[in-house]
């Protein structure tokens, strides 16, 4: 254990609890809006490298600003524009970031935003209004700049030792880039449970603590901190709290339902998928028993690749999948980016991204890139056993037109199988009309935690309104049973694919609702096999009966802590 608090100086900031697990280490902030770093000291030889990565990025914005000029979206854009190439040309901008690389050895971005700070600040200290208005430009100007840096796609360094990040929002792409230095945790002001960075932390053992108000301001690098991923606080330490951590007396991610026995036996009646993203973990699931791959979320397997990723690399990523499978199904997803995901250019964000450009839609934007990533899946099917699902399905238009594209891909192909095709259910219309969509699809995958999101109109990633997001609403559940029943009706399976199937808590709701196929990440293996193999269906259809008498979320979650205290009194139930 931690020592005990020595003094009650000690700052503590309460928070969410996103991810299980306690641990100590140093803060580490990270950031960036479209591509996130962090203080990274370079060596003396990688200074050339850094000058000439920034200077490449400065040639590209120019380039950029120049043809914005050339054709100004609006009439007084290009005046606009003019300036900004001004500032970016500038020897107080382009001089100051070589000199900041050369003296502090430090990566172009981070040059970068130290210059764009500096000279920021002395415009808003300045009492002329239109200096001080200038600083807005040297902001946009920077940002095109990372923009171009990130572009470049140089790797990040490697974190250190026991390093906690600390983000206003950290990304998912940024996490999975340091797999092989992993943090010891996280501490962040956006997401909420199902925010994708954290079901990847929990995946990983990593605690993590969400809604920590204005947290870039809360510590400094190199900060001692205690992340108590458990009740989502994280406290100020000392140099020796770290020491003590290190000798490893204290508990590192320990999972929210302990460790249970494995046994790899199958549950009568269920069938028990794997969510995955990397090739590794189809190889673990084979281990455990999985039935196969529920979801493989392809955007997660070309770490520190920004964008589209070339057919050879996709078509050998996934290969590698189905080859690990071991014969078994690997159901991959296409990518579900949003736009931001995939663009570098210095164009505006999305206002609503989760209702905007992705997915399936930016497949459909994007033909050239979406069929390259169709073609290499089509390609890497020649034992048959991969499937293809497709994110966010609106409807059947969405789903004839991609049909459209795999049968023409794959009439070019040879050799190879066709894959069954699945549609995301996440959409409240998907549901409406899932008659319709059952007669374009091979099987169903429910993602539950879009579909809370969208059904309830919540943003999943923000942490302010986590109480709105209920996945025990009436709604959501009356959703779940529409699709179940419906998928069973058309006799095609149904999985649901959503955190809600890997938390024990809604297992026996889940199986009364009908459901007997589960998607589940693997740190949630022992603990849902461990209620599957407790639940009898009547008593979980007993229980649906009363639930489904109930108007709110909380009568729901009451009603069925009552009902586990019957059946399953011993059972550790907890809901997140
Ligand atoms: C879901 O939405 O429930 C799902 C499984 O997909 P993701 O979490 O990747 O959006
Ligand atoms: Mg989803």
């Amino acid at each position: 254990m931690v020592s005990p608090l020595k003094n009650e100086l000690r700052a503590s900031y309460a928070g969410r609890s996103v991810s299980h697990g306690r641990a100590v280490g140093k803060a580490l902030h990270i950031v960036g809006r479209k591509r996130q770093y962090f203080r990274a000291e370079i060596v003396e030889s990688r200074v050339e490298n850094e000058i000439a990565r920034f200077r490449a990025a400065v040639t590209y914005s120019a380039e950029q600003l120049e043809a914005l000029i050339a054709k100004p979206p609006t009439p007084n854009a290009a005046d606009i524009f003019d300036a900004h190439l001004l500032i970016l040309e500038s020897s107080s901008f382009l001089d100051a970031v070589e000199e900041v690389i050369r003296h502090d050895l430090v990566t172009a971005e981070w040059a970068t935003k130290t210059v764009t700070e500096k000279l920021v600040s002395s415009q808003r200290a300045s009492s002329d209004q239109h200096l001080r208005q200038k600083a807005v430009d040297i902001e946009d100007v920077s940002e095109r700049v990372a923009n171009a840096l990130a572009g470049g796609q140089s790797p990040l360094p490697p974190l250190p030792p026991n390093t906690v990040l600390v983000a206003t929002e950290l990304f998912p792409s940024t996490l999975m880039e340091f797999a092989d230095t992993p943090p010891v945790a996280i501490i962040t002001e956006r997401g909420g449970w199902t925010s994708h960075t954290f079901i990847l932390a929990r995946e990983s053992g990593i605690p993590a603590v969400s809604g920590i108000k204005r947290v870039n301001r809360r510590f400094d690098d190199g900060d001692i901190v205690i992340v108590d991923g458990d009740h989502g606080t994280v406290t100020v330490a000392s140099e020796e709290d770290l020491e003590v951590s290190s000798t490893g007396a204290v508990d590192l991610g320990a999972a929210a339902f302990g460790t249970w026995e494995t046994d790899d036996s199958t549950e009568p009646g269920f069938r028990l998928y794997v969510n995955v993203d990397s090739t590794a973990k189809v190889s673990r699931a084979v281990e455990k028993g999985a039935a196969g791959i529920g979801l493989l979320r392809s955007e997660y397997l070309f770490p520190g690749i920004k964008g589209w990723p070339d057919e050879e690399r996709q078509f050998q990523a996934y290969k590698a999948a189905s080859e690990a499978a071991d014969g078994l199904e690997v159901r991959i997803r296409t990518f579900d980016f949003d736009l931001d995901q995939v663009s570098f250019g210095g164009r505006e964000p999305e206002k609503n991204p989760a209702l905007g450009m992705r997915a399936v839609r930016l497949g459909l934007a994007r033909e050239r890139s979406f069929r390259t990533q169709l073609r290499a899946i089509l390609r890497a099917n020649t034992n048959g056993n991969i499937s293809i699902i497709l994110p966010m399905i609106a409807g059947v238009q969405d789903l004839k037109q991609v049909r459209s594209l795999i049968d023409d891909e794959f009439s070019r192909l040879e050799g190879v199988k066709f894959p069954k095709i699945g549609a995301m259910i996440e959409l409240p219309s998907a549901v409406l009309v899932i008659d319709q969509i059952l007669k374009y699809v091979d099987f169903l995958s429910v993602g539950t935690n879009d579909l809370v999101q969208y059904t309830l109109g919540v943003d999943r990633d923000d942490e302010m309104v986590s109480d709105w997001y209920q996945s025990l609403h009436p709604a959501v559940l009356r959703s779940i049973q529409i699709l179940i029943e419906s998928a069973k009706k058309a006799g095609k399976p149904v999985s649901l694919c959503g955190e809600m199937a890997g938390l024990p808590f809604y297992i026996p709701l889940l199986v009364g609702l009908g459901a007997d196929e589960f998607s589940i990440k693997l740190s949630s293996w022992s603990a849902v096999r461990r209620i599957l193999r407790s639940v009898e269906k009547t008593q979980a259809e007993e229980i649906v009966r009363v639930v489904k008498e109930l108007d709110t979320a909380q009568a729901v979650e009451e009603a069925l802590a009552a009902a586990y205290r019957t059946y399953w009194p011993d059972l550790q139930l907890a809901r997140t």
